[in-house]
């Protein structure tokens, strides 16, 4: 780095060294308190350290680049101006707050310090400026709390423990026999302080330090140093933030939302963002300092209940800086705010985190009142595509949630949508033990106050509920943000962690009972409540609901409509029977992209199992005609209900052992008779013809288009039955378009062989029925070789779908079946940064994609290219379908909307 390398941004007083585009340097944070300043809002004077500090002191054993310190002392000097205050003065001293800021918000998973500057001296210089001894002992009585937690790192010992301070806080309250910790006396605070530092003393061995530039530099430390602690390692992991991105700090001059009357400290939102109204919102407290809120130690008050009563004019200039905002950002925001003696400052500004639910409404609203256009509406940002889930989730049924009236245990504040219902569970660390023994065992997870810590305990539960802390607290945030159903404040409930039990009034539940929540209201009940899908289900699905009934689902349609202006990928289903295949369609399908034909086989084992144990070419012909009516009428039923729509049908493609095995002459010991006597053999022939099957490896064994090389009557029946039942729908006046798809290819030839077959096949029906249709015959690319080899392929091949699943299989050497076994090990420690069986693995099989895309077009420029792997439903594997140029994505019915979405997302973010 160069010497001349700014490190340090200034902000406050209308002036901004940063900007709102300044995130990757200077954080979220930062970059928006820059921004605010210079749009002229009311900012507390401060200054930014640089993410690339962050890195720095990373990469070179915790140290700073050696320009640091003189930029900051300048830029602090610049605040000391600003504010007319000094630091460490003993005269009204200026006291400094330290936050991280990361690129993307983090909330709650790194460290804060405030009241940073106080020591015996300054405390009673701020005591005497201030006026009021219990706020400045109480200042610093919280600044030795945050400190010594922060910094000094002194926590509690198990997780049963109470945290040390809040232990020493608690029994000093009960000793002066009061409730809240703001009814302590100065004198009681003075002792309290006192006992803090000699609890750290003797837990660390750390005195106390009482330099206040010591301590400024302790706690930049520490903020630097929580960007790897491991509740942020975690929450980067869960959503694909970069480690490497590295935070910025903020040192900023506090205000205080605790000096009185005229003094509040609130979190709010420019609008709702659990179901998107309209209108702010939020939680304050009175005569309270900023982390009261968050942390949810008190239950706040609802700003749009009864902060205009009680503050008038803070609100007045709470309103308008909201709708400031909104005209400048485009967008929702949330905000920290503190009153001092009726005024307002800024803290933090951002685009505010959503529920789908409310990412929906509001992306429309902002439409609706011309703040923004449908294109800029459709940004992922605004709208994850996944998070439209939320719009499909599960809602209590009405009858079970009355009948569940009198096992109403008690309401908290409704937190995050979405109807939950699970067994009790109180450590995040035992849910994730649960979760591992027994991944379907629903969990509700239950604690007392909201905690980061929390984090890995919630991602594996249904819902989570809390019996402290707003809507603004910790736990709702991340809840919401991950769409699980929330419930925070739920006052009523005495969680005893020792003894594993719930309790209301004489209603006591143990850990493992179950337990129900309803995230739209806030209500709780004891036992089982059954749910029901969502209005959007309803409406499109189960046709419960008529669409002008349901907002909601008015609001989806109007988004999905807009998503199909912009897309230009199409989007497929994969889909093997007629009911999943309407499913398809209601949700938005223009086609089947992948009909997986041995599904259809499921229910007629018999004579698939005939099939596969036949060995002379005339048995098995009379075997594979059997099956043939019900191949025809299953492809019938998918032609009529996709009208006129591309249908591709794929020839039998799994191991064959998946129908007939050893295993499954054990299991049923009147298998192997009845296949003697289907077949005219003994039961040993049958046997060994069984064991003969058997493979090592039969993913990559007998499967694919090798089963129709080998035994072309299988090929040739299925070809047979795909044009039978075309041709015969299309007698009926209905559209079809049939694509047949010859698996697991690699070789022209291997395709060429199984092209014969199926034109032969299709010809002879097509001269039988005197009729005419046109269909395609196309592949699969689902082995490296065919992606590499794909202009080759693209001679014969009529169109390319990826299998991304057995492409991802072989591309990476991992059984698709088998790597559950380290992959949680893997993501755990980096090694990848997402399940590749999930999301493309862009470097590796999106590169062999991008072959075949570009070898494929080589030799076809027009060829039609798709994808069915599961990856088909994946936002950001859409995403890069879309880059890539395929023409459509297949997915199952469910993920439909989302890959529209997705589809629209990318479409607009490519211009
Ligand atoms: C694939 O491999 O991606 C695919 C769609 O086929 P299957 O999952 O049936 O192997
Ligand atoms: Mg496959």
């Amino acid at each position: 780095m160069s010497t001349d390398t700014k490190y340090v941004y200034f902000f406050g007083d209308g002036q901004g060294d940063g900007d709102t585009t300044m995130k990757e340097l200077l954080g979220g944070k930062g970059a928006n308190l820059a921004e605010m300043s210079k749009i002229g809002l009311p900012v507390p004077a401060g200054f930014t350290i640089t993410t690339e500090v962050c890195n720095y002191y990373y990469a070179n054993g915790h140290q700073y680049p050696p320009e640091l310190r003189g930029q900051v002392d300048a830029a602090l000097a610049q605040a000391e101006q600003v504010m007319g205050k000094k630091f460490g003065c003993t005269e009204d001293p200026l006291l400094l707050s330290c936050r991280s800021g990361a690129r993307e918000s983090m909330p709650g998973m790194m460290d804060t310090v405030l009241n940073i500057g106080l020591n015996d001296e300054t405390v009673a210089a701020l005591a005497k400026a201030s006026g009021n001894e219990a706020f400045a002992w109480d200042a610093y009585r919280r600044f030795a709390q945050m400190y010594g937690g922060v910094v000094l790192d002194m926590k509690p010992k198990t997780k049963n423990d109470e945290d040390p301070f809040e232990k020493l806080l608690h029994a000093k309250k009960e000793a002066a026999g009061v409730k809240l910790d703001n009814e302590l006396t100065a004198d009681q605070l003075k002792e309290l302080v006192a006992e803090f530092k000699a609890a750290i003393k003797e837990q660390t061995g750390v005195d106390f330090p009482t330099d206040p530039r010591d301590q400024m530099w302790g706690a930049i430390g520490a903020v630097f140093g929580s960007w790897m602690n491991d509740r942020a390692i975690v929450y980067r992991r869960d959503y694909g933030i970069p480690h490497d991105w590295g935070t910025a700090t903020n040192v900023q001059a506090m205000v205080f939302g605790n000096l009185g009357d005229g003094c509040a400290t609130g979190v709010g939102l420019t609008r709702d963002c659990s179901m998107g109204n309209p209108g702010f919102c939020g939680d304050y407290l009175l005569n309270a300092q900023g982390e009261d809120v968050v942390a949810g130690i008190r239950v706040p008050e609802r700003i749009e209940e009864r902060l205009e009563t009680d503050m008038p004019e803070a609100y007045g200039q709470l309103d308008q800086i909201g709708k400031t905002l909104e005209q400048h950002y485009k967008d929702v925001q949330d905000i920290e705010f503190t009153v001092e003696k009726n005024k307002v400052w800024m803290l933090q500004t951002r685009n505010a985190k959503r529920t789908g639910f409310a990412a929906v409404r509001i992306a429309v609203d902002l439409v609706n009142e011309g703040l923004i256009d449908s294109k800029t509406a459709m940004q992922a940002r605004r709208i994850p595509a996944d998070d439209l889930n939320q719009l499909l989730q599960p809602i209590f049924t009405e009858e079970s949630k009355s009948a569940a009236v009198d096992r109403l245990l008690a309401k908290g504040i409704n937190a995050g949508p979405g109807a939950a219902c699970g067994k009790i569970v109180f450590h995040a660390e035992d849910a994730e033990k649960r979760r591992a023994a027994d991944p379907n065992e629903p969990m509700i997870l239950v604690r007392r106050e909201t905690s980061p810590e929390d984090l890995r305990g919630m991602r594996v539960a249904e819902g989570i509920l809390t019996a402290f802390g707003g809507a603004s607290s910790h736990a709702a945030l991340v809840s919401r943000q991950m769409g699980k159903a929330c419930i925070v404040g739920c006052g009523a409930l005495k969680i005893d962690y020792e003894a594993g039990t719930l309790s209301v009034g004489d209603r006591v539940l143990n850990d493992g009972d179950f337990i129900s929540i309803d995230g739209f209201t806030g209500e709780v009940f004891e036992g089982k409540v059954e749910t029901s899908p969502s209005e959007v289900i309803s409406v499109l699905i189960n046709k419960t609901m008529k669409p002008e009934d349901s907002e909601t689902y008015q609001r989806f349609a109007q988004l999905m409509s807009w998503a199909d202006e912009y897309r230009t990928m199409n989007i497929r289903t994969n889909a093997d029977q007629p009911d999943q295949a309407a499913q398809a369609v209601a949700f938005g399908a223009e086609g089947i992209g992948l009909c997986r034909t041995e599904h259809m086989f499921f229910d007629h084992l018999d004579e698939i199992r005939e099939m596969i144990c036949a060995t002379d070419p005339d048995r098995r012909k009379a075997a594979v005609a059997k099956l043939l009516p019900f191949q025809r009428s299953d492809f019938e039923g998918l032609f009529r209900e996709m009208n006129g729509r591309p249908v591709t049908v794929r020839l039998l493609d799994p191991p064959l052992h998946e129908f007939l095995s050893e295993r499954h002459l054990e299991e049923n010991p009147e298998l192997a008779a009845k296949l003697a006597s289907q077949l005219s053999i003994t039961q040993d022939e049958v046997v060994a013809r069984v064991k003969g099957l058997h493979e090592e490896n039969p993913m990559l064994g007998h499967r694919g288009c090798r089963i129709g090389i080998v035994f072309p009557e299988i090929t040739a029946m299925q070809a047979r039955a795909i044009i039978e039942a075309a041709c015969n729908v299309k007698a009926e006046g209905i559209d079809v378009d049939p694509e047949i798809m010859i698996p697991l290819v690699g070789f022209l030839t291997e395709f060429r062989d199984q092209e014969k077959t199926v034109r032969e096949a299709a010809t002879q029906v097509l001269e039988e029925k005197g009729m005419e249709l046109e269909y395609m015959v196309g592949t699969m690319i689902e082995i490296p070789r065919a992606a590499l080899r794909a202009d080759t392929i693209a001679e014969g091949a009529e169109f390319f779908s990826f299998g991304t699943n057995d492409l991802t299989q072989t591309a990476l050497g991992m059984s698709r079946d088998d790597y559950g076994g380290f992959i949680g090990h893997y993501r755990e420690t980096d090694i990848i940064p997402a399940d590749p069986f999930q999301t493309i693995d862009i470097d590796g099989v999106g590169r062999l994609m991008e072959i075949g895309v570009q070898g494929g077009r080589a030799t076809r420029p027009d060829l039609k290219i798709g994808i069915c792997g599961e990856h088909g439903g994946d936002p950001a594997s859409v995403m890069f379908c879309h880059r890539t140029g395929l023409n459509y994505v297949s997915c199952s019915p469910y993920r439909i909307p989302i890959a529209r979405l997705a589809a629209a997302q990318a479409a607009v973010e490519s211009g």
